[in-house]
């Protein structure tokens, strides 16, 4: 007796678990070759994706170059110079050290490793949506505590009172970005310490410092300081924000020891590229190309907070180097405008911030350019 086939057989994507089924696919920054096919505008500036407009280290652009000879080979597993280079910076121990494919790849191992469909995770509301999708993806339940408000002094910020207030039995993480992308927000050393005093050590804090260069002069706790204190804590840094190394993809965490085992028993083995680890280990030895970096980013910042309100929007105070513009209407819409403009910016509705655009700062031209722009946007 023959069977009808084709009506039992499940499409390929029903096979999925039903956790990924129920993932909405993150939303990158338009890559600039896109908009170049699509509106055949050749001369595009985007300021959608946090990148450092100054470009790498000189010096690390060389030695990646060279590196390039090499990558027949695969990279070092373990990472070894780079981690050295890594423990050396913070004066930590090498054991203290994981390496990622960008911080977004330590982010999903620490779902991973901690997580199970029986557990629960904390993140705050507007927070940067990596982790919202890392903590769905393995069926945990996620667990959003509402943003500050504007009485706070810092709209749409981490509440982290709130998000203590969600922990509870089940909870293996909270995430907590450090300023948080893409609000600029910040929570200051004493709120942040207050928060591992009280969190218990069965919980793992992750503090995403991607910022964490531009955020110096705001009273941001350097987490790399914290982790001796606090065995639950886990701090994660990138080289694709202050350091532009976007593309190579490096990023790593600061742990006990113990977490960072755990942490390299999910990770695969050659997450990191040749490029990746000779470009960051050189990179993280720059401080001069990080300062350019910074002061760029914070004259921009000065530059567009005056410069906005004259054109009737709202910019946010931000500790990255991007701003928050609440532009008063559709913040899609402002998007679009720009788009024919050849300026790509980020609409962050998916954010749960419909009446605002993201916008990393530029070279000043750059930033000028934007300003220039705008007005026939909004
Ligand atoms: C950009 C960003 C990251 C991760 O970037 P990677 O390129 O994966 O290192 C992590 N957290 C926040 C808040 C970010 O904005």
């Amino acid at each position: 007796m023959s069977q009808p086939v084709v009506n039992t057989q499940p499409a390929p994507g029903q096979l999925a678990t039903a956790a990924v089924r129920g993932l909405a696919p993150y939303v990158i920054g338009k890559p600039v070759e896109e908009l170049q096919r699509e509106l055949g505008i050749t001369d595009v500036l985007k300021l959608a994706s946090n990148e450092n407009p100054l470009g790498p280290s000189a010096a690390a652009l060389a030695a990646m170059r060279r590196s390039l000879e090499e990558t027949w080979l695969y990279p070092d597993g373990n990472g070894h110079d780079l981690k050295m280079a890594i423990s050396r910076h913070h004066g930590l121990p090498m054991s203290q050290v994981t390496l990622g494919n960008g911080s977004n790849d330590l982010i999903v191992l620490l779902a991973e490793a901690f997580l199970t469909t029986e557990t629960s995770a904390v993140v705050s509301q507007h927070a940067f949506a990596i982790y919202g999708l890392a903590i769905q993806a393995v069926g945990a339940q996620g667990r959003v505590a509402p943003a500050l408000n504007e009485a706070s002094g810092m709209p749409y910020g981490h509440d982290l009172e709130a998000m203590f207030d969600l922990i509870d039995d089940t909870t293996r993480l909270v995430y907590i970005a450090n300023p948080n992308n893409p609000t600029g927000t910040w929570s200051p050393t004493a709120d942040v310490l207050r928060f591992l005093e009280r969190t218990p050590p069965s919980v793992i804090v992750v503090l995403d410092e991607a910022y964490f260069e531009y955020a110096r002069g705001y009273g941001c706790p350097d987490g790399s300081t914290l982790v001796e204190r606090f065995p639950n804590l886990v701090v994660l840094r990138t080289f694709s924000k202050a350091h532009a190394l976007a593309g190579v993809r490096v990023g790593y965490a600061l742990s006990h020891p113990q977490v960072a085992d755990m942490l390299n028993r999910v990770r695969a083995p050659f997450n990191v590229s040749i490029p990746g680890l000779v470009g960051a280990a050189t990179s993280i030895g720059d401080a001069q190309q990080i300062a350019r970096a910074v002061q760029l980013a914070d004259e921009g910042k000065q530059l567009l907070l005056r410069e906005l309100p004259k054109l009737g929007v709202k910019p946010y105070r931000s500790a990255g180097n991007f701003l928050l513009v609440d532009v008063g209407a559709s913040g899609q819409a402002v998007y679009d405008k720009l788009l024919h403009q050849g300026i790509i910016v980020r609409p962050v509705a998916g954010y749960g911030l419909p009446r605002c655009v993201r916008i990393t700062m530029g070279t000043m031209p750059q930033n000028q350019r934007l300003l220039a722009a705008l007005p026939e946007c909004l």
